[in-house]
């Protein structure tokens, strides 16, 4: 478990290396193509898989396979804002999911209606997978403006406000079983974890009023905050019934109310 963030590194560096091959099954974006095709395609599949695992595993197609969250976890090393963390704002990701699913439906209902398509139709390898000058460019915009949001703007700041893909994975992961777990006698409130985390989740707030279950659902299960810890407080743990266990580990701090974003 220690070595999880190590995992979740190399991992999404990998995809990141393999994202001009893999580029239209991984970039969410082009769902929207698949949508106006009318087609179930690879990229259709795995995100959709991402999504229904979410309130059992939480976000993993965040945290271990999205190029655009890792280019931003490396650019925004250096970003010129460090923001204290604040709750995202929801309705502007409530925004970018109708905008993004009613448009690809119009014109997918205006193609069904001219007869350029028939229906629905499954198949993963519709969109080529060759690396022509067209998608060379659109990977580029997308590269670039990664950069540009992790450069400018607190880490993850466009992940938890704009990303539709983000919200919609978020709101399965707000049930999530696999949570980030405290245990809160040996914890030493020292705040590393939160500083190290990729969303910058207010971990210690999770201490003191959630009996050390860190139940966000922006948490991406990386496992950073565990590699934080050097008191070795935090696990990763499968918990399927989250007010069983905290009243199984009620611990000796003030109990507030559950904790949830
Ligand atoms: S929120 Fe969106 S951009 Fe960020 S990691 Fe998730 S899918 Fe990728
Ligand atoms: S790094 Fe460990 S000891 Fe420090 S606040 Fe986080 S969980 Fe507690
Ligand atoms: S709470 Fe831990 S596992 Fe979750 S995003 Fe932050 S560092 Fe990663």
């Amino acid at each position: 478990m220690k070595k999880l963030y190590s995992y979740n590194f190399i991992t999404r560096i990998l995809f990141l290396l393999l994202t001009p091959t893999l580029f239209r099954a991984l970039n969410f974006a082009f769902i929207w193509h698949s949508i106006y095709w009318g087609t179930i395609t690879l990229v259709v599949i795995i995100w959709s898989v991402a999504i229904l695992i979410s309130p059992l595993f939480g976000r993993l197609g965040c945290g271990w396979i999205c190029f655009m969250g890792t280019i931003q976890d490396i650019t925004s090393q250096r970003s010129l804002f460090q923001i204290k963390w604040k709750k995202p704002i929801i309705w502007t990701r409530i925004l970018n999911i109708c905008a993004f699913f009613t448009t690809a439906f119009i014109f997918f209902f205006i193609r069904l209606d001219s007869g350029t398509i028939s229906g629905i139709k499954f198949e993963p390898w519709f969109l080529n997978m060759d690396f022509n000058i067209h998608y060379k460019h659109i990977w580029l915009y997308d590269t670039l403006g990664a950069v540009l949001l992790g450069l400018l703007l607190e880490r993850r700041w466009a992940c938890r406000n704009l990303c539709f893909m983000g919200a919609l994975c978020a709101s399965g992961a707000s049930i999530s079983r696999l949570i980030p777990v405290v245990d809160s006698e040996k914890c030493n409130l020292c705040g590393k974890c939160e500083t190290d985390c990729l969303v910058r989740i207010p971990i210690r707030d999770y201490v003191t009023h959630n009996n050390g279950l860190v139940t966000n659902s922006e948490c991406l299960i990386c496992g950073k905050c565990i590699e934080s810890c050097k008191p070795k407080a935090l696990k990763l743990k499968f918990i399927w019934n989250r007010n069983k266990y905290i009243q199984k580990h009620c611990f000796p701090q003030p109990i507030g109310t559950t904790l949830q974003s």
